[in-house]
């Protein structure tokens, strides 16, 4: 009897080294439509209806409302058993942006990270990220910004989870992840300013990538009949191997209509340079920025959550999971073959 069951240990722990060990391209590619899946509508749609909550009063920077946002964001990667970063910037999650850093702040704010090592290039880091602040309260009425930006900062969440459930099972990203939720984004992008300019967590020069998420959880007037699309802005500006590698994984994995109207140079909405993102980009660092476009309810109170539509809120988001992992496995990290404008 006891030799049977050490026996049987024997193997099983002999099974779960070599398993670690052996698996191929293509094992990695059947867990990337595994995990992509734990991905869904119904997930994404319990955090939105708390995030864009009337509790949470407009998420405005340096807020009491905001705070509550950061501790939320804050306890989700607690519970998963996902790190903060280790850095003499960051304690528990929270990168603390002093009040009058920027005249614009008037109030002590952060910005909230989680972090997922890389098990083959950990010094080589893949940034996601999405803006969690939103305007607050304005004549007593409450603007939740469901939208804007609540849908990126829940999927960005729904994002950690598969990725951290992947390392449960031995599939660690072979770079690192850092999941940056940016504070005082809508009051001039200042969140990812002062990590790009003050106080990088990462060497910009290791940072391979940004992928932004900024509003993915409405349908646009001019989709209305063919929902499932997403706007791509900022993929082909700086690396063709980005921008290729983007086409490929959406192609392969979930078949959205890639719309590049807003990704014009001669676009008068300029959108490249008014999210997070181009705080990464004006720094060569390759990005691409995920949006639905402008509705009605941009920055008005009624940007709430019963306007979403989830299902496609959670293929958009697994459109950027996917992307994030073939990015994070690639051989190569995406070369820079374009001057910045
Ligand atoms: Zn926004």
């Amino acid at each position: 009897m006891k030799k049977t069951i050490l026996l049987l240990a024997f193997c099983f722990a002999f099974l779960e080294c070599s398993s670690q060990k052996t698996f191929t391209k293509e094992d990695y590619e059947k867990a990337l439509s595994k995990y992509m899946k734990t991905i869904t509508a119904s997930e994404l749609k319990e955090h939105l209806y708390i995030f864009a909550s009337d509790e949470f009063e407009g998420r405005n920077t340096g807020e009491p409302g905001q705070k509550k946002a950061a501790k939320y964001i804050q306890d989700f990667y607690a519970k998963e058993g996902i790190q903060s970063p280790e850095s003499p910037y960051v304690q528990n999650y929270l990168q603390p942006i002093p009040a009058k850093t920027f005249p614009r702040i008037a109030k002590d704010t952060e910005n909230v990270l989680g972090f997922i090592k890389g098990s083959e290039k950990p010094d080589e880091i893949l940034i996601i990220s999405a803006h969690y602040d939103h305007v607050g309260v304005r004549n007593g009425e409450i603007f939740n910004g469901a939208d804007d930006d609540g849908s990126g900062s829940v999927a960005l969440l729904e994002i950690a989870q598969a990725f951290q459930k992947a390392v449960k099972d031995g599939f660690s990203p072979k770079r690192s992840i850092l999941f940056l939720h940016l504070t005082a984004e809508e009051i001039g992008l200042l969140g990812s300013k002062f990590y790009t300019d003050i106080q990088p967590v990462f060497p910009l020069e290791n940072t391979i990538a940004n992928l932004n998420i900024d509003m993915i959880g409405r349908v646009d007037e001019k989709h209305q009949n063919e929902p499932n699309y997403v706007y791509l802005i900022g993929s082909d500006k700086l690396s063709t191997e980005l921008h290729n590698l983007s086409e490929s994984v959406n192609q392969k994995y979930t078949q959205l209509k890639l719309d590049y109207t807003y990704n014009d140079d001669n676009d008068p909405n300029r959108f490249y340079y008014r999210s997070d993102h181009y705080n990464f980009a004006k720094n060569n660092i390759p990005i691409i920025f995920y949006f639905n476009g402008v509705h009605p309810d941009y920055h008005q109170p009624t940007d709430t959550p019963d306007k979403i539509n989830y299902e496609i809120l959670a293929k958009r988001t697994q459109l950027v999971f996917a992307t994030a992992w073939e990015l994070a496995n690639a051989e190569n990290r995406p070369v820079v073959d374009k001057a910045q404008k």
